[in-house]
């Protein structure tokens, strides 16, 4: 089977009743026969049916062992730092999501120092290894500047300096759609299924994919120990936005690539300085983006000539189609202005080293007619 029909075959229908809509198991505790003897399930922090189809959904589509659903995408960033020990540290992509940025630098306060390098230069991260690093935190594509990294020559080579070390993508911006880190020799793959996983902006949700069965052991104790699971109605909201996510990646890239091709070229917009996107033959890591991914993705970045605050301020608020919201990867089209919303907590001088300029605007792409969306950036660009 192709991955599209695996996806939707791969979940069942409900062998208690037939019901081809995935229950929601809205339930805490689950009776038990005698003590200890039950069907599986015995209180829902630990373990619950909806979480648990929407679990295996997300292994079969990231190619893994074991999956592990979060109330955020930032839950399931903590536990996995929750691997580290005091006194450990990490190598991490330096224009990194603002919301790692800033809980790196809590877990700073408990001894785990992270060290921010340029990724797409592979040289950066091998170059730095210590035995004290034990995790390598990848982003490719990144937020908001859509950098791509090797993740396949990274794991390895880092694996041949440090064969214990962790190599850790965020795949939000990919999806499994798009990558599988896992079969590029990474060992976790995260998600903010928040974004183009659930895809209808309406429910917040983190995954976490697992190569092996200690890793799972290990984060699956840390889950049930702090608690962050992911309820079982925003399971099956999950569930349900997965089955559709071949068919929207397919439109948001298809319309990406347009705009963006459009923003590049488009002489009479004169006031756009670079435009971000790795499916154009100018952005810096195209190479790699076409050996890694099957689409370059939904998301555009673009600035200014005129690289000031108001200049982005007054493009992201004329634009009628594109909404000024902060997340990305549902069906309908955003704009946001980092530096002022998604990266508003990164050190302005660690923003700027990192590429993110403070005319820098991102793009969204949702599901409508790209002519549509190109009328109304276009306009927007003249006001
Ligand atoms: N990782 C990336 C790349 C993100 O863009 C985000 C959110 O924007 C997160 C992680 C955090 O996810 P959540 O907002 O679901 O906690």
């Amino acid at each position: 089977m192709k991955e599209e029909t695996k996806l939707i075959q791969n979940i069942l229908s409900d062998p208690l009743t037939g019901a081809i809509s995935t229950p929601i198991y809205q339930t805490s505790t689950y009776v038990q026969e005698s003590p200890g003897v039950h069907k599986g399930f015995d209180y829902t922090r630990t373990n619950n049916p909806t979480r648990k189809i929407l679990e295996k959904l997300i292994t079969d589509l990231e190619k893994g062992y074991a999956s592990l659903a979060f109330s955020s995408g930032l839950a399931s960033v903590d536990a996995v730092l929750k691997l580290l020990e005091f006194g450990d540290e990490i190598v991490a992509v330096d224009d990194i999501y603002g919301g790692t940025f800033r809980l790196l630098n809590l877990y700073k306060k408990l001894g785990i120092h992270t060290h921010f390098v340029d990724t797409t230069y592979a040289e950066n991260v091998i170059s730095i290894l210590t035995p004290k690093i034990k995790m390598v935190w990848l982003e490719s594509p990144t937020n908001p500047t859509l950098k791509i990294s090797d993740i396949k020559y990274i794991s390895e080579n880092a694996k041949k300096v440090n064969p214990n070390i962790l190599i850790v993508v965020d795949n939000t911006f990919a999806t499994p759609a798009l990558q599988n880190p896992l079969s590029l020799e990474a060992d976790i793959v995260i998600h903010s299924a928040t974004k183009y996983l659930a895809g209808h902006s309406d429910v917040l949700a983190g995954l976490i994919t697992v190569k092996n069965a200690d890793l799972f052991e290990q984060l699956k104790y840390i889950q049930n120990a702090t608690g962050g699971i992911l309820s079982p109605i925003d399971c099956w909201l999950t569930i349900r936005g997965c089955q559709t996510l071949y068919l929207r990646i397919k439109k948001q890239s298809d319309n990406a690539f347009k705009i963006a091709t459009f923003l590049s070229e488009d002489k009479k917009n004169t006031c756009i300085d670079k435009v971000y996107y790795p499916g154009l033959s100018k952005h810096k890591n195209h190479i790699i983006a076409v050996k890694q991914q099957l689409y370059f993705g939904g998301i555009v970045s673009f600035s200014l000539k005129d690289d000031t605050i108001e200049a982005a301020k007054k493009v992201v608020t004329s634009t009628k189609l594109f909404k000024l919201a902060e997340s990305l990867g549902g069906t309908k089209s955003l704009i946001c202005h980092p530096a002022t919303m998604t990266h508003k907590s990164t050190p302005l001088e660690v923003r700027r080293n990192a590429g993110i300029q403070d005319s820098l605007i991102r793009l969204s792409f949702g599901i409508e007619n790209e002519e549509d969306l190109m009328e109304d950036i276009d306009q927007a660009l003249k006001h």
